[in-house]
């Protein structure tokens, strides 16, 4: 049986913690003392992001790769020239800001955003995976009904339309986080909080548990009667 969390709740939690608990909340059990590292994908894409509507030379973006990234694969530069033929020529809007951080006191979570533009979709998310066929991936539904939340204390700004682009695909899709999206993603902060008070998830029915890198440490079975017992 996994041990009881000893981990101390941050002041805001990360919008981001919450939709990998919406897959799993043992995961972000597992993984709360972890460095987070994240993937090369998500900064090739999110260095393509700053140049999009303008010059995307790849020899630039690479170089500013490497300098956020000194220990990227070169094997990444193919990686990078898909992004780039897939968004080159689009008709991308400019933001009024990049990379805002907004944080909702009430609810005590926050995200960064890759955009914010002056109207709806005022909140644009840049993803490193490719599109799905419609609409967008269910995550990114929870993602943008987390911002929402996030931004409700924005000042002076009504914000209700979440805009996602993929960029391997050079796709940007719209999104209006429903009401079971909402539910969801309050399901999944109150999970996170739990781990943070110090009790134990249980894997949900449906965790993705065959791509999960923590396989091998976790532990789905209910402890039997006997390790309750004499395996203290
Ligand atoms: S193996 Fe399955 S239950 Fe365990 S952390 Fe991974 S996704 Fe969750």
């Amino acid at each position: 049986m996994l041990p009881p969390s000893s981990a101390r709740r941050p002041e805001f939690i990360p919008i981001s913690t919450l939709v990998r608990a919406s897959a799993c909340p043992v995961r972000v059990y597992l993984e709360r003392h972890d460095p987070i590292q994240e993937p090369y994908e998500y900064t090739v894409a999110k260095q393509v992001g700053y140049h999009l509507g303008g010059n995307l030379d790849v020899d630039t973006i690479w170089r500013e790769i490497t300098l956020v990234r000194p220990d990227i694969s070169v094997t990444m530069q193919g990686y990078l020239r898909g992004c780039i033929s897939a968004c080159a020529g689009l008709p991308w809007r400019p933001p009024r800001t990049i990379d805002l951080t907004i944080t909702n006191r009430r609810y005590a979570v926050s995200g960064r955003i890759d955009w914010f533009f002056d109207t709806e979709p005022k909140i644009g998310i840049l993803r490193a995976t490719r599109a799905p066929d419609h609409g967008v991936w269910r995550q990114d539904r929870l993602r943008a009904a987390g911002y929402l939340l996030a931004a409700e204390e924005l000042d002076g700004e009504t914000v209700s339309e979440v805009q996602i682009a993929y960029l391997p695909s050079g796709i940007v899709r719209r999104v209006i986080p429903n009401a079971s999206d909402r539910r969801t993603l309050l399901s999944a902060l109150k999970s996170v909080e739990a781990i943070y008070r110090g009790e134990t998830p249980r894997s949900p029915p449906n965790a993705p548990c065959d791509r999960c890198g923590k396989k091998d440490l976790c532990n789905k079975e209910p402890p039997t009667l006997f390790e309750r017992f004499f395996k203290r």
